[in-house]
């Protein structure tokens, strides 16, 4: 077997495959290294409730065949009231998606190792010049790049990333049958994602239905497993009670039932990196992570992440001569900061006030958010600080001083 390539990804995620797919498709030995068997792939790592928009899928070429359902509108929700706000997307099939990607790469030339784990660096004059995987097996490349998700075992090895456990949050889906999608008193979400913002659903985090055809849809909520939910959280409640609780009380659900083998569950850090490479190595995906803070969407920024490690290691490796040092994947953080995650410092800031705020704020905010015109909402959403503003009222005071507090005490987040 091959042992040396120009570019080695850990991980075949929507990152990873991604990435390998962009140096794959421009001629790079690229192979990709997968923990999971490719019989059933993927497993525990179909996590998804892949939630995504056009632009995602015009952008890196999806097709049709891996979307369970085109939506119309994007609906929030609070204990009493929601917003609906047009906007088109589609909800994949997380494993069909995994798998197309995974396909796709192959044809253009990228090699996968299933059933790969990767566990170190391979260090060569304090640089990075490949990985070990399954204990014993090697594989070296001119660029080594972790795509593994919160996983990072050679991104933290390499001090890349510090994935603090209060900035993790968790998520858990299941999919169901039989869902009133347009019960009375509550919005139509036909042909919806659905978000609610209800502490005693999802404390500190929001909860989901997003509309999967006729009566069924994939039904989730997600929290960050610190200040805000642990303000607002019950004693003893793990995310699974909290699942059932919402399953319980909500009557959409009264004759709703479960699709078998449709659970997924997983994790992912809201935080800023610090840093996102050094020499020979880029770190993308999760694994920095580049999820969107605010509503978790993360497919669409870590294939953008992926994107943009493969110009950036395309820039290195076609001049003869120049060596993928630090400096020159610095690009890569350039294109990090202004496609992937632009302003990412002021989404963090709005994520922690969201989070923070009362359930009665939630039904206020819905209501505001039905007067302001959509401009302003996009702006604010992509972080602008006179947009948040314009969203903000005097009532909002103490909760700048929670947040102000909350700062101090987790020190550097941002
Ligand atoms: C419950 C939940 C719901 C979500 N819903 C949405 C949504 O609706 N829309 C959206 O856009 N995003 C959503 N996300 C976020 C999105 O799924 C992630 O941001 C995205 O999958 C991250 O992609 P990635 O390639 O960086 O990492 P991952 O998807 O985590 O992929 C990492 C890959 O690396 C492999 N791996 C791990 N460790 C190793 C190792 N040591 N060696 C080799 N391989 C390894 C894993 O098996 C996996 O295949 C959701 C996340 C969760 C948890």
């Amino acid at each position: 077997m091959n042992d040396r390539y120009d570019v080695v990804i850990a991980g075949a995620g929507p990152a990873g495959a991604q990435c390998a797919r962009d140096l794959a498709a421009r001629g790079y030995d690229v192979v990709v290294l997968e923990t999971e068997a490719e019989d059933g792939f993927p497993r525990q790592s179909n996590k998804s409730t892949a939630g995504t928009f056009h632009s995602m899928m015009a952008a890196f070429g999806i097709p049709d065949d891996v979307v369970m359902q085109y939506t119309d509108s994007v609906v929030l929700e609070s204990p009493t009231e929601h917003f609906v706000r047009d906007q088109t997307g589609a909800v994949l099939e997380f494993a069909d998606f995994k798998r197309y990607l995974v396909r796709d790469s192959r044809e253009k030339g990228a090699e996968y190792r299933f059933d790969a784990r990767v566990t170190a660096p391979i260090m060569e004059n304090g640089e990075i010049a490949g990985v070990t995987y399954n204990g014993d097996e090697e594989v070296y490349g001119d660029i080594v790049i972790d795509a593994t998700g919160p996983n990072a075992p050679l991104a933290k090895e390499l001090g890349v990333v510090d994935l603090e456990r209060e900035n993790q949050a968790i998520g858990i889906e299941y999919e169901f049958e039989g869902i009133d999608i347009d019960r009375p008193g509550f919005a139509d979400l036909r042909d919806a994602m659905m978000l609610r913002l209800d502490h005693e659903i999802a404390p500190g985090g929001y909860s989901w239905i997003f509309h999967t055809g006729e009566d069924t849809a994939k039904v989730g909520l997600c929290y960050i497993q610190n200040g805000s939910h642990s303000q607002y959280s019950r004693d003893d409640f793990t995310i699974d009670d909290y699942m059932s609780h919402w399953l319980d009380t909500d009557p959409r659900f009264q004759d709703a039932t479960r699709i078998e083998g449709k659970q997924h569950r997983g994790s992912a850090h809201i935080q800023e990196p610090t840093q996102l490479h050094t020499d020979r190595f880029m770190a993308i995906g999760d694994t920095v992570p580049s999820l969107d803070p605010l509503w978790g969407e993360g497919i669409n920024k870590c294939m953008q992440s992926g994107r943009a490690a493969a110009a950036t290691a395309d820039s290195v490796l076609k001049h003869d001569g120049v060596e993928p040092t630090a400096e020159n994947l610095e690009v890569y953080d350039t294109l990090w900061h202004r496609d992937v995650a632009p302003n990412a410092k002021n989404r963090l800031l709005m994520t922690q006030l969201l989070y923070l705020a009362p359930n009665d704020r939630y039904d206020r905010l819905m209501r505001d958010l039905q007067r302001l015109d959509d401009d302003t909402l996009a702006k604010a959403n992509n972080g602008d600080p006179l947009a948040i503003a314009r969203l903000l009222e005097l009532e909002d005071a103490p909760l700048l001083v929670d947040l102000a507090k909350q700062r101090l005490d987790l020190g550097s987040l941002l």
